[in-house]
């Protein structure tokens, strides 16, 4: 049986959580039932095979996309309840995401794209340069801070896209599958980055197939065809 961890300090907290897709001729359940809690500071990781729920999760998570059915409650508040500004402010500020495909401004500098989280929240230019010089350097990339995506490797792109995603200070971070496509020796790079993101207090939810990367995480959720196969910690 699976069972519901986490307590009253939940980040997230679903309860009976389902999505259905449904076009005008199918309709497909892609989460079943999800009930689950992610606490402050956990590093967890969600497996499963193509087409199980994974991204689903980590969209509906990341409140990019709406649920259908059961309760959601992101640091205590109800996202039902949310209305569209009010998510988009949550996003803003709480969460940063990174996928698999990188998606950096090729016409922006590195630091004018770890920048762009902070033009949203209205932080003023110097302060927005301070700080993502400082995201750049805990992802060891400032010395690179006037290249162009296009000048670094893939996995240092993945860490410019790391320090994006951290420059707001939010308190959980998604990633879907960040290391999917880059060589071992960078996807180990960007998972001990991921790892020491962990350490300095961040939740990480992380999303791969990869049974290696998986291992580097506190817990590991397993999804199969939307539900919740298991949920171990260790
Ligand atoms: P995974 O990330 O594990 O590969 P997904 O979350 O992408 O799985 O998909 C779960 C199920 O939901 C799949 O059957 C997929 O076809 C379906 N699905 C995902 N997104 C949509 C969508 N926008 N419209 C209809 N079906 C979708």
């Amino acid at each position: 049986m699976v069972e519901a961890r986490g307590g009253n300090d939940s980040l997230i907290a679903m309860e009976g959580l389902s999505k259905v897709y449904s076009t005008k001729f199918v309709k497909t359940t892609a989460l079943r039932e999800i009930t689950l809690k992610i606490g402050h500071r956990e590093f967890a990781c969600i497996m499963g095979p193509s087409g199980s729920g994974k991204s689903t999760f980590l969209s509906i998570a990341g409140l990019l996309e709406d649920f259908s059915t059961g309760t959601y409650l992101l640091n205590g508040k109800p996202v039902k309840a949310m209305s569209d500004y009010e998510r988009s402010l949550v996003r803003r500020n709480q969460i940063g995401f990174v996928f698999q495909g990188i998606n950096l401004i090729k016409d922006l500098t590195v630091l004018q794209n770890v920048e762009m989280p902070l033009r949203y929240l209205g932080t003023g230019k110097i302060e927005r340069r301070r700080r993502a010089i400082q995201a750049l350097e805990m992802v060891g990339l400032a010395g690179r801070t006037r290249h162009g995506p296009a000048q670094l490797s893939g996995g240092q792109q993945q860490r410019v896209a790391i320090a994006r995603a951290l420059v707001g200070e939010p308190s959980i971070l998604f990633a879907d599958e960040p290391t999917g496509n880059l060589d071992t020796e960078m996807a180990n790079s960007v998972m001990e980055l991921l790892g020491e993101v962990h350490v300095s207090g961040m939740t990480v939810v992380l999303v791969t197939h990869d049974p290696l990367i998986a291992d580097q995480a506190n817990r590991l959720i397993r999804l199969v065809d939307g539900r919740i196969v298991d949920d171990t910690s260790g």
